[in-house]
């Protein structure tokens, strides 16, 4: 640990700076956030960590100030939903797979296509 990586109070980077792993209780990374169902509610991090000599940096949030995750509206898992059928649908025969079918470079199923473009419902 370098003596420049231990600044509390951000006299030398601005914003309060620990030494990894000894950033105090009740801050959280946007992942350790998401983790507890969060994001954060302000748009700057309230302090950062250093580690690996300072070539890593992690920002920390205040959990206190956390939001927490947005949920989608139905409208949003709708216009998803829309989204998803298009990518799953073939348009040969109208079929919709559990999966995105290759429409780009195959164009159907594959049951469509190994029968040469035709539909089976036709
Ligand atoms: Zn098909």
């Amino acid at each position: 640990m370098r003596a420049c990586d231990d600044d509390p109070e951000g006299r030398e980077h601005g914003i309060p700076t620990y030494p990894w792993r000894q950033v105090p209780r009740g801050y959280a990374t946007k992942r350790q956030l998401a983790a507890l169902g969060l994001r954060p509610g302000s748009r700057q991090p309230v302090m950062q960590a250093l580690c690996r000599g300072g070539r890593r940096v992690a920002f920390f949030y205040a959990i206190s100030d956390a939001l927490p995750k947005r949920v989608p509206t139905l409208a949003q898992e709708e216009a998803l939903d829309r989204a998803m059928a298009a990518r799953q649908t073939c348009p040969h025969c109208r079929v919709r797979y559990p999966y995105c079918l290759p429409l780009r470079t195959v164009g159907s199923c594959a049951p469509c296509a190994d029968s040469g473009g035709l539909a089976q419902a036709a």
